[in-house]
């Protein structure tokens, strides 16, 4: 058994580009452990060369990454190169959870006295980091309407050094026109930096778009169960150099249990979006008629702002949407929550379970979400469809009942100020 992949990686499947075909697949080496279907758990912080002659080998340029556990072990690199696959990068690298591989990603780019332009619908840890970090190093940030397009070409300055897209963005669902962007970025020499999380490297080709840095939240639909966290971002061959260093540099390294899971996940990510899929439109075109309902938030759905985009540069949509509720009383607002029986309330989304999360009116600096009542945000699970619709339908049809005392509409806007 060895540490390193042997080079007879499971070739099986290679002939397709059936992406379920490929998922079963990629990644794999049973040759190389005995004829174990999966990849094991490798553990390890000391890597032994037999000789002299193979350390001097694993210190050189070209394979700068053998020769400690930090820079990962079998396990690693088959996630590692399953996703660089997936994504349609030239390579990538893991980080212990989302957020880190967001902003280590920005760091291995953006250098004191560089201006940087974030998207206004940016994850909103992300954008914090931004607020607070970026510019306590001398980083210029500015935040962007993420519907600009080719118009950020009016934002780019001499020294603007990266871009970063997300889309669609978190809690508002805005879909960017990302190949319109990264023209502008490239025409001026910017990198373009992307969170690709809620469309999965499946259901959104990021470099066929421009992106230079791809990034995945694994916790989200790749590890898929709701039990671990995990990140992985993923460079074409002009940003990977400095991704990788930009990584290393901090010590960012993943614990090969929870890549392991996420290994597991990628078997079954393919069946399970498409469950995620059909779930999310169908409950989100059963909200969008409820009157409860201001307005749903769900780029798939043809009446969305977003939709024309959706359509041509997404091969699919994720379980997650928004729901923006008309107006009503924090006291309708709980028992909504309270009649909920499959939907939990939570952080984090993209496991095999529905949730439904009370999202405060996010953090923006160019364009405002117009929206008078709660924010929720929907994750459709795997459960029945028929189900969850049932559930969420007759959770809303309570709290309107319990409105019907003739609350006046001012308490509703007073519990939004609060
Ligand atoms: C959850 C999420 C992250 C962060 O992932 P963690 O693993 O929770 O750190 C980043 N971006 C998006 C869009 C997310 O939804």
């Amino acid at each position: 058994m060895s540490l390193t992949p042997a080079p007879t990686l499971d070739r099986c499947g290679e002939t397709t580009d059936n992406i379920d075909t490929r998922l079963v697949h990629i990644g794999r080496n049973p040759d190389a452990f005995g004829g174990l279907v999966n990849v094991p758990v490798c553990r390890g912080s000391t890597v032994l060369a037999s000789s002299l002659e193979q350390w001097e080998a694993g210190k050189l340029p070209d394979n700068p990454m053998a020769s400690y556990g930090r820079f990962g072990t079998a396990t690693t690199r088959a996630f590692e190169t399953a996703m660089a696959e997936l994504e349609g990068g030239h390579a990538s690298i893991v980080f212990p959870s989302g957020l880190a591989a967001c902003t280590h990603s920005i760091l291995a780019i953006a250098r004191p006295a560089d201006h940087v332009l974030i998207t206004d619908s940016a994850y909103g840890p992300t954008r914090q980091f931004a607020s607070r970090v970026l510019t306590r190093m001398g980083i210029d940030v500015e935040f962007y309407d993420p519907l600009i397009g080719a118009g950020i070409s009016r934002l780019m300055r001499p020294n603007t050094r990266l871009v970063y897209v997300e889309s669609p963005g978190s809690i508002t669902f805005e879909v960017q026109d990302v190949s319109a962007i990264a023209d502008e970025a490239h025409r001026r020499g910017a990198f373009v930096v992307m969170d690709n999380t809620w469309a999965s490297p499946l259901y959104f080709k990021p470099f066929e778009h421009g992106v230079d840095i791809s990034i995945q939240a694994a916790t989200k639909y790749i590890v898929g169960h709701s039990d671990a966290l995990l990140g992985v971002a993923t460079a074409n061959r002009r940003a990977w150099d400095l991704l990788r260093e930009g990584a290393h540099d901090f010590g960012q390294t993943a614990g090969p249990d929870d890549i392991n899971l996420a290994l597991r996940g990628l078997r079954t990510l393919s069946v399970r979006l498409r469950q995620h899929q059909y779930s999310g439109v169908a409950l989100a075109q059963r909200l969008a008629r409820h009157p409860a309902v201001a307005r749903v938030l769900h780029p798939a759905l043809p009446g969305d702002a977003g939709h024309a985009l959706w359509q041509r540069d997404f091969h699919g949509a994720s379980g997650l949407f928004g729901v923006a509720l008309q107006p009503l009383t924090r006291a309708q607002l709980s028992v909504f929550f309270a009649s909920l029986r499959l939907f939990g309330i939570g952080l984090s989304w993209g496991g095999y379970e529905s949730l439904a999360l009370p999202v405060d009116p996010p953090v923006r600096s160019v364009r405002r979400l117009a929206c008078d009542g709660p924010l929720i945000r929907v994750h459709a699970g795997l459960e029945d469809p028929d189900d969850l619709a049932a559930d969420f339908v007759s959770a809303l049809d309570a709290a309107s009942r319990a409105g019907s005392s003739a609350r006046p509409q001012r308490e509703a806007v007073k519990a939004q100020e609060a």
